[in-house]
C-alpha cells in the first residue's frame, strides 16, 4: 500500500466537524461547559493547530521521552546526588513537587474538558493529546518525588499538598479550579493555554531546566524538559481560538479573560518561582534574577505575541504589575521564612552578606527596605533567640489570590500602606485584596468567588480548633516533623563577606 505524507491526509482525517441534526448545538455543547460567546459553529471549524501531529506520531515521541526520563531517574536514584544538592535547591524541588505534581493530572480535567467541548474537531483532537499529555507528566512528577522517599520524606506531599488545607494549597486549589477545573472549553483555551501555559510555565520551565543543570541536578533537569515539551505543544491551542474570538468580535471578552488569569497566575508564580530563583538557588548558579527573568522572558515574549494579535496590555500594566515586579516576591519571601512553619519545605533565608551584595545590585535599595528587616531578624538569630523570628499570629489573607497580603518596604512602603488591604462588602460580609487587580477579578464575578474562605476566613469562623498557631499547623495537615525550617540552620546569618574579588566590586 502507498505511503501517503501526512500532509495529504491530515486536515481531511482531523477535520470531523458536522451540522447537528438530533440534538440543539445548546444540548451538544452547554454553555457552561463551552461558551462559544456566540460565535456560529462554522466559525469555529476554521480553528488551526500551529503543530500538526498524527496520533501514532504522538504514541511513539511520547513512549521515547518516558524512556529516556525514566532511565535518568533509575540510573541517578542510585547515586548521592540529591544529598550533595545546594539545601536551598532541594526545598525548591520540595516546594515544586507539592505545588505541581496533582495540579498536573487536574489540568488534564481542563485538557478533557476542550477535548470534549472544544468546537472544533482539530481542537478536540489537539486536547485529547493535551489530555494524555497532562497525564503522562503528572505521573513523571508523583513517580520522581516518590524515588526520593527516602532521601526526602517530605517528597510525599507531592501526592499529599493539593489534598490538604495548608494555606499554599488552598492558594493553588483556588488558581487551578478557577482556570481548568471549574472552566468552560472556550476560557480555558484563553486562561490556561494561552496565558498560564504560554504565557509563564513554558518560559518558566526553559529556565528551570537550565538552572537545575547547573546545579547539578540532572534528575529533576532531565524531569522539567521532558514536561516542557509537552507544555509547548499542547499550549498552542490558545492561539487559534483567541484569533477566532477576535475575528468574530469578541476581543473584549477575550482581553477580560486573559487580564483575569494574567493577574492570577502572576500572584502564585511569584509565590513559587519568586522565592526559588531570587533566594533557594545557590548564588553561584542564578543565571538571572526573578525581575531580569519577567522582564526578558515573560514581558517582551508574551507581550510582543500578544500584541501581534491586536490585543491591548491590561489596564493595570504600568501601575501594578510592573511595579510589583520590584518588592512583590520580596515581600512574600520575607513572609514565608517568618511563618516558616505552616509550609512543606525549608524556606532557605538567602540574606548572606554576599546574597545581599546581589540584591543590591538586582533590586537597588533592597539593603534599606527589605534588608532592614533580615537586619533584626539576623541578629536574633546570632542570640540564638530563634522564638523571636518565629509567629504568634496570622497575616490578613487575600480574598482573591488566597495569599498573604503583603506590601513594600521601606522607601517604597508609601506607594501602598495607606491603601491596602483593599476592602468591599458584598452580600453582607467583608471582603479584603491584597491589591486593585486582585478585588477588580472579584468584582468582575462575586458569584464565582464569594463562598471561597480563605485560610484566615477559616480560623475567624471557628472551623479551626483550638485557634493558635498549632490547631492551624494541624489544621493545615503539617506533623512537627513536617512543619519548614531554615533550609541552612541559620548558617546565613553567621556567614561573612566573601573576599571582593568573588563578591564583585560594583
Ligand atoms: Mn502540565
Ligand atoms: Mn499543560
Amino acid at each position: 500500500m502507498p505511503k501517503l505524507a501526512r500532509s495529504q491526509w491530515y486536515d481531511l482525517t482531523r477535520d470531523m466537524n458536522w451540522d447537528l441534526r438530533y440534538v440543539s448545538e445548546e444540548e451538544a455543547f452547554p454553555t457552561d461547559m463551552s461558551d462559544a460567546r456566540g460565535v456560529p459553529a462554522q466559525e469555529w471549524w476554521r480553528w488551526d493547530e500551529p503543530y500538526k501531529i498524527s496520533y501514532g506520531e504522538y504514541v511513539h515521541n511520547q513512549a521515547d521521552k518516558d524512556a529516556s526520563v525514566y532511565s535518568v531517574n533509575s540510573a541517578i536514584g542510585r547515586s548521592h546526588i540529591f544529598e550533595d544538592l545546594d539545601a536551598g535547591w532541594r526545598s525548591a524541588i520540595v516546594a515544586h513537587y507539592g505545588a505541581i505534581a496533582v495540579p498536573e493530572y487536574v489540568a488534564g480535567i481542563g485538557e478533557s474538558r476542550m477535548a470534549r467541548f472544544g468546537r472544533a474537531a482539530a481542537w478536540r483532537n489537539m486536547a485529547t493529546y493535551g489530555t494524555l499529555d497532562e497525564t503522562r507528566h503528572g505521573q513523571i512528577q508523583a513517580y520522581f518525588a516518590h524515588s526520593l522517599l527516602d532521601k526526602e520524606p517530605r517528597a510525599d506531599w507531592a501526592h499529599k499538598a493539593l489534598h490538604t488545607n495548608e494555606w499554599g494549597a488552598i492558594a493553588a486549589r483556588s488558581l487551578f479550579d478557577d482556570m481548568f477545573t471549574g472552566n468552560d472549553a472556550v476560557s480555558t483555551a484563553l486562561q490556561l493555554t494561552f496565558t498560564f501555559e504560554t504565557g509563564f510555565t513554558n518560559l518558566q520551565f526553559l529556565g528551570m531546566a537550565a538552572d537545575a543543570l547547573k546545579v547539578g541536578d540532572v534528575d529533576f533537569g532531565a524531569l522539567i524538559s521532558s514536561i516542557q515539551t509537552d507544555e509547548a505543544r499542547h499550549a498552542q491551542q490558545g492561539e487559534p481560538t483567541l484569533r477566532i474570538l477576535v475575528a468574530n468580535g469578541q476581543k473584549q471578552e477575550a482581553q477580560r479573560l486573559i487580564e483575569h488569569m494574567f493577574w492570577r497566575s502572576w500572584h502564585v508564580f511569584a509565590l513559587l518561582t519568586g522565592l526559588s530563583m531570587d533566594y533557594y538557588t545557590p548564588l553561584e548558579q542564578r543565571n538571572h534574577s526573578f525581575k531580569e527573568f519577567m522582564n526578558e522572558w515573560i514581558v517582551k515574549q508574551f507581550m510582543d505575541q500578544f500584541r501581534d494579535f491586536g490585543m491591548d496590555l491590561p489596564w493595570y500594566w504600568e501601575e501594578h504589575f510592573l511595579s510589583e515586579l520590584d518588592w512583590y516576591h520580596h515581600a512574600l519571601h520575607l513572609g514565608v521564612w517568618f511563618w516558616r512553619p505552616t509550609v512543606w519545605w525549608n524556606p532557605d533565608a538567602g540574606v548572606s552578606p554576599d546574597e545581599r551584595d546581589w540584591f543590591e545590585d538586582k533590586y537597588p535599595g533592597w539593603n534599606d527596605s527589605f534588608g532592614r528587616w533580615w537586619d533584626v531578624i539576623g541578629e536574633n538569630a546570632r542570640r540564638g533567640e530563634i522564638a523571636q523570628t518565629l509567629p504568634e499570629t496570622f497575616p490578613m489573607v487575600c480574598n482573591m489570590c488566597q495569599i498573604p497580603v503583603v506590601t513594600p518596604a521601606g522607601y517604597a512602603a508609601g506607594y501602598l500602606s495607606s491603601t491596602v488591604p483593599h476592602v468591599l462588602d458584598y452580600n453582607g460580609r467583608r471582603y479584603t485584596f491584597c491589591s486593585v487587580p486582585c478585588k477588580w477579578i472579584f468584582e468582575s464575578s462575586p458569584e464565582r468567588f464569594a463562598g471561597h474562605t480563605t485560610i484566615v476566613d477559616r480560623l475567624l469562623g471557628g472551623e479551626i480548633q483550638p485557634p493558635t498557631v498549632e490547631g492551624a499547623l494541624r489544621y493545615m495537615g503539617l506533623s512537627p516533623e513536617e512543619c519548614g525550617d531554615d533550609a541552612t540552620g541559620y548558617a546565613w546569618a553567621h556567614a561573612t563577606r566573601s573576599a571582593p574579588s568573588a563578591a564583585g566590586v560594583a
